[in-house]
């Protein structure tokens, strides 16, 4: 393109990028433009316990924050989803919720537009017309898709890879999201998901996770998560992390909490933040690395709150706090809403972007899951503006294997949407199996992104 100088001449114009990276202030929008919170104040706001008795659990209490703004069919579409699909329980906070359309527009039928049409709505309020109609499931789905549970070595204690170790201290987070992994375990039944329980008592279960990690010495990073450690009572969870400390051969320790994005007023409560700070000064005597890693997937979610918090944890000695999103169609599926979120994360939160997660393939989440390909792409599109250090990987996180760049399958099926994925290790099932590292594990693109060939195969083959 060409534009004409003050002299006459012709100048090119600069191409313009991809991506333009403009700098953006961080927000929290007013939560007073709901009708139920018009005369919340800013004290109530900042209060954690006042955030979890507001949470909205049902129909009714949506109704109840939103009034009319909502038009019925709305209502009767989220009611249906519960009644019918969703493998998640209703748990929405008020922060959460306030990041939804955050300005508030024009008439309830538009204003009912932009609430179907927002990125964490999309998420955290799944209503039934989301869903994928023909293939709500992948025939290969599955609860625990990721077979956790079937590596636990004490109850809530996975060990997947060889020298790490997942702790579920308990199945309750402060939000629940609707494209949950641990759909089979965290959250409350609903009538599609009879959840799974612990069944031992917290103090029983923390007592045999330490004993484990004491005579596994090969075991040297601890991922310490739920559900959502913001769920554990303080005390509880600075004694864990202290028991934690003393075992010499643990060397990086990272706590898992959605919360520090959907509820922020936690992680700023004064018995927190000076609780961590006992935690950290020890972490950093013993040479441990504490990390925190939270859970955010819109840039609408990074509000000042929320790098109030994640500073208020950096100031008092974590070392790093991490950001694992996870990579959802109609969320933030595109370049664009990738890079904003990770500008927002790592340039106004101090929030490392560090991962996304392809979705899992748990029952009805294909309208959110993308195919192997099309997260090839956008780890393609994201590459090259953030500094190389806070470039998110995407990963595919393969049944039987774990995480894997989306690049590192070994074959791919586009046809009938099947990855073949290798790895390098053995699960904690596998240490007598002398065919884990020979054999080829499969991972499933949804069946609407396939070619007209590939999706009449899997009609014949496997009727949704
Ligand atoms: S916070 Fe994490 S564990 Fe809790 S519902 Fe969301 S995804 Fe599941």
């Amino acid at each position: 393109m060409n534009s004409c100088s003050p002299t006459g001449t012709l100048v090119p114009l600069p191409m313009r990028q991809p991506y333009e990276y403009v700098r953006q202030e961080l927000r929290e929008p007013d939560w007073r433009r709901f009708p139920g919170w018009k005369h919340v104040t800013e004290a109530q706001w900042r209060d954690a316990q006042w955030q979890r008795v507001s949470c909205v659990k049902n129909v009714r209490q949506l109704r109840a924050v939103m009034g009319d703004l909502l038009t019925e069919r709305f209502y009767d579409d989220l009611a249906a989803d519960q009644a019918r699909l969703a493998t998640m329980s209703m748990l929405v906070p008020p922060q959460m919720i306030n990041t939804m359309v955050p300005e508030n527009t024009g008439s309830p039928e538009e204003f009912t537009a932009a609430f179907y049409a927002d990125p964490i709505r999309r998420y955290m309020i799944p209503v039934a017309s989301d869903r994928d109609q023909a293939w709500p499931s992948h025939p290969h789905s599955a609860r625990d898709s990721l077979h956790e549970a079937e590596m636990w070595v004490v109850e809530g204690l996975t060990h997947r890879y060889p020298t790490k170790v997942l702790a579920e201290l308990l199945s309750t987070c402060p939000q629940y999201c609707g494209h949950c992994t641990r759909m089979d375990l965290v959250g409350n039944s609903t009538p599609q998901v009879d959840k799974h329980k612990l069944a031992l008592k917290p103090v029983d279960r923390q007592d045999q996770m330490i004993d484990y990690l004491k005579r596994t010495p090969g075991v040297r990073d601890v991922v310490v998560s739920g559900g959502d450690v913001a769920n554990v009572p303080w005390r509880q969870l600075e004694s864990f992390l202290m028991r934690l400390l003393d075992i010499d051969t643990v060397r990086d320790i990272r706590l898992a909490t959605k919360a520090l994005a959907g509820l922020p007023q936690h992680w700023i409560q004064p018995t927190v933040i000076e609780g961590m700070e006992r935690v950290a000064r020890t972490a950093r005597r013993r040479g441990v690395n504490l990390a925190i890693h939270t859970h955010v997937n819109h840039v609408q979610s990074v509000t000042p709150l929320v790098a109030e918090a994640a500073r208020a944890m950096l100031e008092v000695g974590v070392r790093d706090v991490r950001n694992q999103g996870v990579l959802m169609r109609g969320v933030n599926a595109d370049p664009k809403a990738l890079l904003d979120l990770c500008f927002a994360l790592q340039g106004e939160a101090s929030i490392l972007p560090y991962y996304f997660y392809m979705c899992d393939m748990i029952p009805n989440a294909e309208h959110w899951r993308v195919a192997v390909w099309e997260a090839q792409e956008l780890q393609h599109a994201i590459m090259g503006y953030l500094p190389g250090y806070a470039t998110p990987r995407i990963v595919c996180d393969v049944p039987y294997v774990g995480k894997r760049w989306v690049h590192q399958l070994a074959e791919y099926d586009r046809e009938l949407g099947i990855s073949y994925w290798t790895k390098n290790y053995r699960t904690g099932i596998e240490l007598a199996d002398p065919d884990a590292l020979e054999r080829r594990y499969s991972y499933y693109d949804p069946i609407t992104t396939l070619p007209e060939t590939g999706q009449r195969w899997w009609q014949r083959n496997n009727s949704p």
